[in-house]
């Protein structure tokens, strides 16, 4: 059989309005007005299309790193050969272990395995050893409301009122982590999401203040996000169960996430793309963690972690981010509705994006 080659790759960025019901939270001090997403389009050589997704922070960067390096080297290359962009990243691993580079090779990473699933007539859990299950629950990620605590309250209402039966805040203070408890009462999961809040030492007095609150998890406590034997020891100190990993790359890093005492770890499919997405979650979950993927994004990324989802060994939920979008990509294909959604089956991915999302193109 003659080898399925990458014949064309192509970027597409997209800047999608949304509303979260609240005044817009800043970024880099720069107000965030719309939701980003850097579409990644791989041709084949039989003319099949795949579609792939990169980390939309600071996607401009990515783009042009997708375009002027990895889209050269990919031009001519086996689709079926998986060792693919672990040598490219590999051939450029001096332009940063993380960042723009590997963020681009995860987007190429993704199209290539929606192209491998449509070739072969599979979806792209079947690839991973097929799914285990048919559907996964979805929490409802809140964005950040900057301490506000009726925001905070008021959307959490929206969330349940939606039929979401997991809640995440970005929030900081114990206050907001108390009204969302205040909201859903006991039964209902509440992460909360810290973004890297505190250095160590202030670390232990925060999270202990949100212990009463009982939340299923902390995520990322500790700046800088890299000091794993802080956050092991921060762990140990609280008994609260923490989270963390999507600021983390590679294989060997998650190890050492795991090796720490970290209950929950959070790689992201736009940062490292399917194949060690895959390789991470399946080392961490041996190891006895569970592997919650990182996944505040709507493009071919959001089924990429679905099918990671279906596939994987522990039953988890799927983060989504809780605004609404000027349009929802897979809005109609792979809706979530009630707080669910059903894994898609159809080769590959699944669905292609739709038309209408051309419109937000940056
Ligand atoms: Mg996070």
């Amino acid at each position: 059989m003659t080898a399925v080659t990458i014949e064309r790759v192509e970027t597409i960025a997209l800047r999608i309005p949304y509303d979260h019901w609240a005044p817009k939270p800043t970024f880099g001090e720069i107000e965030r007005t719309t939701l980003d997403c850097l579409l990644v389009r791989v041709t084949a050589s039989n003319g099949l299309v795949g579609w792939g997704e990169a980390f939309w922070g600071g996607w401009q960067a990515t783009q042009s790193a997708l375009e002027q390096w990895i889209a050269p080297l990919a031009l001519g290359q086996d689709i079926a050969d998986i060792a693919m962009t672990a040598r490219f990243e590999r051939a450029l691993h001096n332009f940063g272990r993380s960042g723009p580079y590997v963020y681009a090779i995860a987007g190429l990473d993704i199209a290539l395995w929606d192209l491998r699933g449509k070739i072969a007539g599979v979806p792209v859990h079947a690839l991973l050893g097929g799914k285990r299950r048919d559907r996964v629950e979805v929490y409802a990620s809140l964005l950040a409301y900057g301490g506000n605590v009726e925001n905070v309250a008021r959307n959490t209402t929206r969330a349940l009122e939606r039929g979401f039966r997991q809640i995440k805040l970005h929030e900081k203070t114990t206050a907001a982590v108390a009204a969302a408890r205040e909201t859903t009462g006991a039964n209902i999961p509440i992460m909360v999401d810290t973004n890297c809040a505190w250095l160590p030492d202030a670390a232990f007095d925060a999270v202990m203040a949100m212990k009463p609150y009982d939340p299923l998890w902390v995520e990322e406590p500790i700046w800088p996000a890299e000091d794993i034997e802080a956050l092991g020891k921060l762990r140990k100190a609280t008994g609260v169960p923490l989270a963390a990993g999507e600021n983390a790359t590679g294989t060997l890093e998650f190890v050492r996430v795991v090796a720490a005492g970290i209950d929950y770890v959070q790689p992201s499919a736009v940062k490292n793309g399917i194949t060690a997405q895959w390789e991470i979650c399946r080392t961490a979950e041996t190891s006895g963690a569970t592997c919650v993927p990182h996944s505040p994004y709507f493009g071919p990324g959001y089924l990429a972690t679905l099918h990671i989802l279906a596939a994987k060994e522990k039953t988890v939920a799927l983060e989504r981010f809780f605004c609404d979008l000027g349009h929802m990509p897979y809005g109609k294909t792979v809706p979530i509705e009630n707080g669910a959604v059903q894994i898609p089956d159809m080769p590959g991915l699944g669905p292609e994006p739709d038309e209408e999302l051309m419109r937000f193109r940056a």
